[in-house]
């Protein structure tokens, strides 16, 4: 069947979002109160995306090299954490308010909209002024207007009352991790007494993290409540940048490996280093909105460690089992939001194209990451002996992948729904698989592939080695 590709296909968010919502990708959070702001839910075939991107990372992470382990640690940790961290001083964001319709915004991204350099690291002070020698041609999002108060730090940690039982909580409070490493640097030592790894070696670990954003916006590109997946490695200080080096190199080429286009991915080097830092690029992917940040990838020395070692009062150091010597790891640190992944890999795959005469909609994603890996469709659903090989047949793979069982409509339309979710398989169960009119094509089906819309006769028993 031929196929041809209205190229280039415009990827919008608007074609994406009714996508994740018409077929259950992503459902706004809390929607029947009339949504949460910066809030999302993953429906059926988000979480199955979801889970698969985590395990695709995972894979790359933690089950391919040698010297990283896995760590699943507490959201509430105990306060002092992120003092230690600068979290509690130092985690905000500048804010500026509209004074026409009290909107409020970044004024990082404000500037950054018209070209203008400005983050989190500058002081108030700095952000101010660049801020109004720009004031003129700085727009409110959301009435228009250029009327702006003055910009403003705004901590964005979340805090809670978990295990907090006094009047007024919030003068000591716990809070919701603002990010998933500090888990790891508080779990460091305990690993590295528990296992058999030396120095230098890795933690990875996937978790959720709070960040009160000043304007989530671009739908899950920059949520509230959000997962990480981040891995820290515990280097010798003399060889923290080369094996930065490598892992700059080595989380590129994972979405390479995972079938985004290169031309579509580019790292972008912080211009404001954080004083303790030594080197921190981004991975940048094209998403619909342009070029942004999906990953961190960072040289951190050590920083994480020292703040740790001082404010819990117990030593971190290592001491090198050969040399004896003794000193704080350096860190390199990978981190790349599970949301932003999801957004990415839902742009980076959408297609439309002209399938036999019919335009469609394909999610074309690697197989690791489809949701569902096949379809099994019985020929007529009125036909009591199709439906049962057809259910015989779904029992036998869905014990290896995940499978969907669709009886309902003509079978093009069960494809266009399936090429809508990004099935790479259909099979379907027809009358020669029951043998009824040619002995030779009995208990074979017919498999019909997600991206060429070419069919081919397999048997029955061969499926399982057949879909991967
Ligand atoms: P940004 O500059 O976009 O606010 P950041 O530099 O603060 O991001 P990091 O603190 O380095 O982000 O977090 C590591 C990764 O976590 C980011 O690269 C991103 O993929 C993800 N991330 C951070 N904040 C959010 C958020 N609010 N929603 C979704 N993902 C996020």
């Amino acid at each position: 069947m031929s196929t041809e590709s209205t190229t280039p296909t415009a990827v919008t968010m608007d074609k994406i979002t009714a996508l994740c919502k018409r077929r259950g990708f992503v459902f706004a959070g809390s929607e029947i109160y009339g949504g949460f702001v910066g809030s999302f839910d993953y429906g059926p075939y988000g979480v199955e995306l979801a889970n698969n991107i985590k395990a695709a990372w995972w894979q790359a992470m933690v089950q391919h090299e040698r010297n990283i382990v896995g760590l699943d640690s507490a959201i509430v940790t105990h306060p002092k954490v992120w003092e230690a961290s600068g979290h509690v001083g130092g985690f905000s964001d500048p804010l500026v308010e509209c004074r026409e319709c009290n909107t409020r915004s970044r004024a990082d991204h404000l500037l950054e909209e018209i070209d203008v350099f400005a983050d989190e690291k500058m002081s108030v002070e700095e952000i101010n002024q660049v801020f109004d020698a720009h004031r003129d041609k700085l727009v409110c999002p959301k009435c228009g207007q250029k009327n702006f108060g003055t910009v403003r730090q705004f901590n964005l940690l979340a805090q809670t009352n978990l295990g907090n039982f006094s009047e007024d909580w919030s003068k000591e409070p716990a809070y919701l991790r603002g990010e998933t490493c500090q888990g790891i640097y508080l779990n460091y030592k305990n690993v590295l007494d528990s296992s058999r790894v030396k120095v230098p070696f890795g933690i990875a670990q996937i978790g959720k993290a709070f960040r009160n954003e000043i304007a989530p916006r671009q739908y899950i590109f920059r949520k509230r409540e959000f997962e990480q997946m981040e891995m820290q490695m515990f280097v010798p200080p003399a060889e923290e940048m080369s094996i930065y080096e490598i892992w700059k190199q080595k989380r590129m080429q994972y979405y390479v490996d995972l079938g985004f286009k290169p031309e579509n991915l580019r790292f972008h080097e912080h211009e404001n280093l954080v004083f303790y830092a030594k080197a921190a690029f981004d991975i940048e992917y094209k998403f619909p909105f342009g070029f942004k940040e999906l990953e961190g990838v960072h040289a951190r020395g050590n920083y994480d460690l020292t703040q740790h070692q001082t404010f819990s009062g117990v030593s971190l150091e290592y001491t090198d089992p050969y040399t004896n010597e003794k000193y704080l790891p350096h860190v390199v640190e990978t981190s790349v939001g599970l949301d932003r992944t999801f957004l990415a890999v839902m742009t980076e795959f959408y297609d439309e194209d002209n399938l036999g005469g019919e335009t469609r909609t394909v999610l074309r994603f690697p197989f690791k990451l489809a949701p569902i890996k096949v379809a099994v469709f019985p020929l007529l659903k009125n036909r009591p002996e199709l439906v049962a090989k057809a259910e015989e047949v779904f029992a036998l793979v869905s014990k290896h992948f995940r499978a969907e069982f669709d009886d309902n409509g003509n079978v093009g339309k069960r494809y266009r729904r399936q090429d809508e979710i990004g099935t790479p398989y259909c099979v379907t169960i027809d009358f020669d698989t029951l043998g009824e009119e040619n002995p030779v094509l009995k208990d074979t089906v017919t498999i019909r592939h997600r991206d060429t819309g070419e069919q081919e006769r397999v048997a029955i028993a061969d499926l399982a080695n057949y879909l991967k």
